[in-house]
């Protein structure tokens, strides 16, 4: 019998059986069984943005629960989902006026890719049924997402002879503040990308501004700017994934913004509730939605799970939206994005240390990237030591903090970071 039946993800159950077992959180830490406070680092992977314990959130859910917790949407509505779609409508980039919503980051990211074939089909164009996506790209964990995600990279390609195969274009290099002439290179690559296979391409999808999981890559708002002009040239549609930038963790409250770009498809999930639920919302343009109204039956979005727009997910993402406006997050994340650049970019010793490549800092998240993955072995367990919690992969120490996270925690966040470089 194993120690417990619970089948961990991306996790050798065999070294360990049993994770750290997390009993509460408060604020910006959470509690081990046996006592342990730990200060969360990954804002529990991006999405936990007001902490661990928020009563207006708690409070939210309560409430909904009272009144109602499903309805199926294919065929009836609910007031909760019509006001979070208006609110959504209202805070995205200017022309996204329609939204569809799922229960998790993978599955809005399905929505998007099924969304963007059927319109290309919907317009006559069947033969456009590919998506093309950015190499350090990752969209989820579906097969759909799998299959978009970086083929080079270990963790999906076990699975290469049962996905789709789709064209990829290089990962931009060009940073975030790099002047026009400097980004030149990375478009033109995604330019002759496009036109190797626009003709089979449906949409072109990227996690603006920052691909995530694929090493927090930090680049180019002109980089936004020429895929979307390019996209428009080849007929491709534009699709950001919008699941971990999105609710202001670049600084703005979207990284479309930093662009001034709208796309014609975008993601959200993790922040939009705050992490308290599990909830996605794919937004679409009139462009988009239009193709769609027609007599014909046949002609609507053939897409519907059971759980998407759930009653209390959409009540608690309501109030994280009101919670983010009244209390000035984006002001907040401005404050934390000040510490992050000086204890991280301003720090000579640690960009001297021979282990360390680059420090990059983008809105409330930072990356330090090491030469070799090997020199963040042991890294978690000492921070932990020091009662932080990272959670390193790669070649990356890295922290995306809760945005009420205090200026001492965020301190004690970046000071554990840079000890293990410093004072060993
Ligand atoms: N897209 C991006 C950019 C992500 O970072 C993630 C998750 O980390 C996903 C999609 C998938 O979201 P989920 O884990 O909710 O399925």
């Amino acid at each position: 019998m194993p120690a417990s039946p619970l089948w961990h993800p991306y996790a050798q159950m065999q070294t360990q059986p049993v994770p750290p077992t997390v009993v509460g959180g408060q604020g910006a830490h959470f509690t081990l069984a046996g006592g342990e406070r730990l200060l969360d680092a990954t804002c529990s992977w991006w999405c936990m943005i007001h902490g661990y314990g928020h009563p207006r959130l708690v409070a939210a859910i309560q409430a909904q629960a009272e009144t109602l917790c499903h309805v199926m949407l294919g065929g009836l509505s609910h007031e909760p989902a019509q006001r979070l779609a208006e609110a959504l409508v209202r805070i995205t980039p200017p022309g996204l006026d329609h939204v569809f919503f799922s229960d998790s980051g993978s599955v809005g990211m399905e929505v998007a890719m099924k969304m963007a074939v059927q319109y290309q089909v919907l317009e006559g164009r069947p033969e456009k049924h590919r998506m093309l996506s950015l190499m350090r790209a990752y969209h989820g964990d579906t097969s759909g997402c799998m299959a978009v995600c970086d083929p080079e990279e270990g963790m999906h390609s076990l699975f290469a002879g049962f996905l789709p195969s789709h064209p990829f274009a290089p990962a931009p290099t060009a940073p975030y503040d790099a002047p026009p002439e400097a980004v030149a290179a990375d478009i033109q690559a995604l330019r002759a990308t496009l036109e190797a296979h626009h003709h089979e391409v449906a949409a072109l999808l990227m996690e603006p501004l920052l691909q995530a999981a694929g090493g927090l890559n930090m680049t180019s708002p002109h980089y936004l700017r020429a895929a979307r002009e390019l996209c428009d040239e080849f007929d491709v549609l534009l699709v950001f994934d919008e699941v971990a930038t999105g609710f202001g963790r670049t600084g703005r409250m979207f990284a479309a913004d930093h662009a001034g770009v709208t796309p014609d498809i975008m993601v959200l999930s993790k922040g939009l509730t705050g992490g308290y639920l599990g909830h996605a919302a794919t937004l679409a343009t009139g462009r988009v939605y239009d193709a769609f109204l027609s007599d014909d039956p046949n002609h609507a979005f053939m897409h519907g799970p059971t759980f998407m727009g759930n009653p209390l997910a959409c009540r608690v993402a309501l109030e994280s939206l009101a919670v983010f406006e009244e209390e000035d997050y984006l002001g907040k994340i401005a404050g934390l994005n000040a510490i992050l650049r000086a204890e991280l970019l301003e720090d000579a010793a640690l960009n001297a240390h021979p282990a360390v490549n680059e420090a990059r800092v983008l809105g409330a998240t930072a990356v330090i990237e090491v030469k070799e993955a090997a020199s963040l072995d042991g890294a978690q367990a000492f921070a932990r030591e020091r009662g932080v919690w990272l959670r390193p992969f790669g070649r990356w120490l890295y922290t995306m903090p809760a945005y009420i996270t205090t200026p001492e925690e965020m301190r004690r966040i970046t000071g554990a970071m840079k000890a293990w470089f410093l004072e060993r």
